[in-house]
């Protein structure tokens, strides 16, 4: 049952814990949060929000699966291809010198969004930084350095000491 309820994202969804959002709504959103403050406080905020994501997905997959390491990365990547948020590879990060970048192909929030001069996945930024503080058990912070919202072939994002 636990396996079902971190992998399967429609049971969720049938069993009333989720929803789904286009990509367009949730870059309506974003940019709301943008006009009403400023692009800088969207930024923490999207951060902050997707940092308490995941974490708690994180934390879920190594409770129900009870993975760690590589292999709790390893389904972090499948849960979130089934959900649309996009492509997340980890391989060229190197976990123990916290060195490398992640690459994410597709990302929901990039496509969402449409153009822009700067990055713009400060929601899935925050989410990757949350798994990764859970996966070394430190906070751990990323900035992104590549968005396809500027005209990137990828996002990517790197460890920030
Ligand atoms: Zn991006």
């Amino acid at each position: 049952l636990g396996h079902e309820l971190v992998l399967r994202p429609y049971e969720l969804v049938r069993k009333g814990k989720a929803f789904i959002m286009r990509n367009i709504t949730f870059a309506d959103l974003k940019k709301g949060l943008e006009e009403t403050f400023t692009p800088s406080a969207a930024a923490v905020i999207l951060y902050k929000a997707g940092m308490a994501c995941g974490r708690r997905s994180a934390e879920r997959v190594v409770k129900h699966l009870k993975l760690r390491d590589e292999t709790l990365l390893n389904a972090i990547v499948k849960l979130k291809v089934k959900e649309g948020w996009g492509s997340i590879n980890f391989e060229n990060l190197n976990l123990k010198k916290k060195l490398g970048n992640i690459i994410v192909k597709n990302s929901f929030e990039a496509e969402g969004y449409g153009k822009s001069d700067m990055p713009v996945c400060h929601f899935l930024r925050g989410y990757l930084a949350g798994v990764l503080s859970v996966a070394l058990n430190t906070e751990i912070n990323l900035i992104e350095t590549a968005c396809t919202a500027k005209g990137d072939p990828n996002c990517e994002f790197q460890i920030v000491e």
